[in-house]
């Protein structure tokens, strides 16, 4: 089998910086892709919010001078190994010691440094990739350099990308003038319209249009974002690229979302020993305030509480669900009114409501682990790995039908299933999915039966690498 040089450029990855999905990502498909024996690296910015245990840790490689167009720039290259993959960390702290990852006000500048540098870095250690995979905006524009820049080069001349959009609602976007100022590629991409949305240069359409291959997140979101409905303004780009388009779905590390081994939660538990549920139960209500001998089902929600995660569908109808017997445990943080909404709830309901307005890595975990039901009310969701690892963890998700949700939960029917689903985006839907799963869980043989049954899916990252390696040789063909 034919080796290949695989390079994953990001600006997350877990355990190093993680702000979502991305972040676990492209933490576990390196791995995985090794594990098929290819040669595979990633590449970040070394940012100052790696924690200080990883960063101290680096061996310096090399280090040199890149231009973004008038700026001269120092480079360094520093590496650590994990699973047996080199990761690259690109070094200028004026560009990555900054108090938030996306949100300097020269963000245009920070990427367009890190994908010269990362492109500048290869020959200086050798290492000539078969495919570099870029992810989201932050990377879109490597592919239009690569092409503008540097493919006149022979090290270059044959290299292939790939690029993923995790999740298409975040594009890049900056004015016109950074095409002279900061990109410095030739004006044609502007005038032809690949790097062009609504008169601002958006980095999201130059990966689409610019990279060999394209891929997102799910088999449904591939073709949600073919329409005007879910594109955001790129649908149009997507189905010009429809045949390079591909949905493959994420995994989840099933050594770190692991409830038989997890040092998080508070006891351990698998598929044919699990009493451990239920004392990590006991242990999620007593760290939340809610009564330890409270009845009825918990269910989760852990993620941003933004737009995208359906908040408003359960705004009207906190009551209604708390009558349905419910006791609620929100963890995420966000948008204020949801926040508010979600505090006053609890307010409201100190006996079956708990608000956690935070991100805690911790109680995350303890949600998964010690919930009946998880809920995921998208309005979209490119993949989504909350369900994935709740059902992990088996807990019973409640989800919208909608991208990677629609791909790995089936409606039960009494029988069949893995989880509660609803299609429409309405409060009255949710509800009825809710009701669904209040009666289930009335009967709790029946609700412990699905629990575990759910925990038999297969969300290991193994079987999408193999869908990664397949795109991969269809481009050395
Ligand atoms: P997205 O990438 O849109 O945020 P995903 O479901 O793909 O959503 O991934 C979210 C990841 O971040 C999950 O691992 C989830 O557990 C975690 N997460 C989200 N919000 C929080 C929070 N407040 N505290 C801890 N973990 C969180």
């Amino acid at each position: 089998m034919e080796k290949l040089k695989i390079l994953q450029v990001s600006s997350e990855a877990a355990p190093y910086v993680k702000s979502g999905g991305l972040g676990d990502v492209v933490g576990s498909l390196p791995g995985a892709l090794k594990d098929l024996d290819h040669d595979v690296r990633c590449v970040l910015p070394e940012y100052n919010q790696i924690p200080l245990k990883y960063r101290s840790r680096l061996e310096h490689i090399c280090h040199f001078r890149t231009d973004v167009v008038w700026r001269d720039e120092y480079v360094g290259v520093n590496r650590t190994v994990k699973d047996g993959v080199p990761h690259y960390f690109i070094d200028n702290k004026e560009k990555f010691y900054r108090d938030s990852l996306y949100d300097s006000y020269d963000r245009h500048v920070q990427f367009t440094f890190f994908v010269r540098a990362v492109l500048e870095m290869l020959p200086r250690l050798d290492f000539k990739p078969d495919i570099i995979h870029c992810h989201d905006w932050q990377t879109g524009i490597l592919p239009l350099l690569l092409h503008d820049n540097y493919r006149q080069f022979p090290f270059y001349s044959d290299i292939k990308t790939v690029y993923t959009i995790h999740n298409l609602k975040y594009q890049g976007v900056f004015g016109p003038e950074i095409i002279e100022d900061t990109l410095g590629v030739d004006y044609e991409h502007w005038q032809s319209g690949r790097i062009r949305h609504q008169g601002n240069v958006n980095f999201m359409k130059a990966g689409i249009n610019y990279a060999d291959k394209i891929t997102t997140v799910s088999p449904t979101y591939a073709r949600e974002i073919r329409t005007s409905d879910l594109g955001e303004g790129l649908d149009y780009a997507l189905r010009m690229r429809g045949d390079d388009l591909e949905g493959i779905i994420n995994g989840i590390s099933y050594s770190e979302f692991n409830p038989a081994l997890d040092d998080e939660i508070f006891a351990s538990y698998d598929i044919d020993n699990f009493q451990g549920k239920e004392e990590n139960r006991r242990g999620l209500l007593r760290d939340v305030g809610l009564p330890v001998d409270c009845e009825g089902p918990i269910m989760g929600f852990v993620g941003r509480l933004v737009e995208q995660k359906g908040i408003e569908l359960f705004q009207g109808i906190g009551d209604d669900i708390v009558d349905l017997g419910f006791n609620l445990v929100f963890l995420g943080s966000g948008r204020s009114d949801y926040e508010d909404y979600l505090r006053y709830l609890a307010g409201r309901y100190p006996d079956s409501v708990a608000a956690e307005i935070k991100y805690d890595f911790t109680l995350a975990r303890r949600i998964y682990a010690g919930s009946d039901f998880f809920l995921m009310p998208s309005l979209f969701e490119p993949c989504g790995l909350g369900q994935m690892i709740a059902m992990r963890y088996g807990t019973v998700p409640i989800v919208r039908e909608t991208g990677g949700l629609k791909d790995t939960v089936d409606n039960y029917d009494g029988e069949d299933g893995t989880g509660f689903t609803f299609a429409d985006y309405s409060p009255e839907s949710l509800l009825s999915a809710l009701e669904s799963a209040a009666e289930l869980a009335e009967n709790r043989e029946e609700l412990r039966e699905l629990q575990r049954s759910v925990m038999n899916e297969d969300f290991s990252w193994q079987r999408s690498a193999r869908k990664y390696e397949e795109l991969y040789k269809q481009l050395r063909e």
